[in-house]
C-alpha cells in the first residue's frame, strides 16, 4: 500500500504511523493490520474519521484541513474503496446510468492509450461508483485484474488533484438501479 503524504503525529510528533483503513475485515485487512501497516476504523466511511494512527502513542486523527472523507490509498481493500464510491452518486451528477457509462468508455479508453485521466474530481468519483456498482450487479465478485488497474489509476489520479480528501458530506445513495 503506498501513501502519498508523510505527516506527523500532531500528539507526539512521532512520524511512525500508519493509516486508519476502513472496509469489511476480510482476509487482506487483517492480515495487514497484523503486520502494523494500518489499523481498521471502522466499517463506514464518513467525512472528519481519523485518516491515521500514531504506533508511538495510539492518537488517531483526520489529516485533513477540512475534515474531508479520506480517499483509499492506491492498492487499498476493495470493501474500503466500495465504501468510497458510495458516498458519491454517480448516476445523480453524470446524466444516470445512460451519462454514466459513456463516461466510464471515455476514460477507460484514456487509460488503455496512457493518458492522463480526467483532473475532475466529480468524474473521478464517478468512476469508482460505476465499477463498485457494474461490480454489484456482476455478483460482487470484485474487481478483475484489468479493472483494478484502471481502479488504481483513478485512485491515483485523484490524489494528484486534491489534498488526499474530499469534502463532504456523503451523499451515500443506496441507490437501487
Ligand atoms: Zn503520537
Amino acid at each position: 500500500m503506498t501513501d502519498q503524504i508523510k505527516p506527523r503525529c500532531p500528539k507526539c510528533g512521532s512520524s511512525d504511523i500508519g493509516r486508519v483503513a476502513y472496509g469489511w475485515r476480510d482476509e487482506a485487512l487483517e492480515r495487514a493490520e497484523l503486520d502494523g501497516e494500518l489499523t481498521v476504523g471502522g466499517q463506514r466511511v464518513d467525512e472528519n474519521q481519523p485518516t491515521h494512527f500514531c504506533r508511538e502513542c495510539s492518537h488517531r486523527w483526520n489529516q485533513w484541513p477540512n475534515g474531508g472523507i479520506a480517499i483509499p490509498p492506491v492498492g487499498a481493500a476493495w470493501s474500503w474503496i466500495v465504501m468510497f464510491a458510495d458516498t458519491y452518486n454517480g448516476y445523480e451528477h453524470h446524466g444516470d446510468l445512460e451519462g454514466l457509462t459513456a463516461l466510464h468508455d471515455q476514460q477507460r479508453r484514456k487509460h488503455g492509450l496512457g493518458e492522463d485521466l480526467s483532473n475532475d474530481v466529480g468524474v473521478l468519483r464517478a468512476m469508482l461508483f460505476y465499477e463498485y456498482r457494474s461490480d454489484r450487479f456482476g455478483g460482487g465478485y470484485g474487481p478483475d485484474e484489468k479493472e483494478r488497474n484502471f481502479i488504481d489509476a483513478v485512485l491515483a489520479r485523484l490524489f494528484e488533484v486534491t489534498d488526499g480528501t474530499v469534502p463532504g458530506p456523503s451523499e451515500s445513495p443506496e441507490v437501487t438501479r
